[in-house]
């Protein structure tokens, strides 16, 4: 391992142990559970969005691996203030980044997000690092 995969490794670890804006989501049971079954991940999501439009903040209710999990965690720190279609579309590019069907993309403006561009990699681990992504896609809805 070099330098830059030990220290991609200790990011997602820490937000692995410690998600970020980790909460319980759906006391009523109406939450939606977006599933990865070849993985058992699960996770359930709340966005808040504020006056104008914008992310004030996402919830997540995450079980599975390390990589779904921190996937989640980054996520929700990452789209906080954007607005709603600022966030369709980082999730649209880094799902796509994830296929590695974006060849011209770059990590370099993901923050902690560049630790799972190894991913790219582990074509069954690819559905790990989306999963919160799809979902927050779901729950934004497409208009
Ligand atoms: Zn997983």
């Amino acid at each position: 391992m070099n330098d830059f995969q030990e220290l991609y490794q200790e990011i997602i670890l820490d937000h692995y142990k410690r998600p970020r804006n980790s909460g319980r989501v759906g006391g009523d049971g109406t939450a939606k559970v977006h599933e990865n079954p070849n993985c058992g991940d699960s996770l359930k999501l709340e966005v808040g969005i504020d006056d104008e439009g914008k992310i004030s903040g996402v919830i997540i209710d995450v079980h599975g691996c390390a990589i779904s999990v921190a996937s989640a965690s980054m996520m929700t720190e990452y789209l906080e203030g954007k607005t709603v279609e600022e966030a369709r579309s980082d999730a649209d590019r880094f799902v796509k980044a994830m296929r590695g069907e974006d060849g011209d993309i770059t990590f370099d403006s993901w923050g902690d997000l560049a630790a799972l561009s190894g991913v790219i990699h582990f074509p069954l681990r690819v559905k790990c690092a989306t999963l919160a992504w799809h979902a927050v896609k779901e729950e934004l809805g497409t208009n």
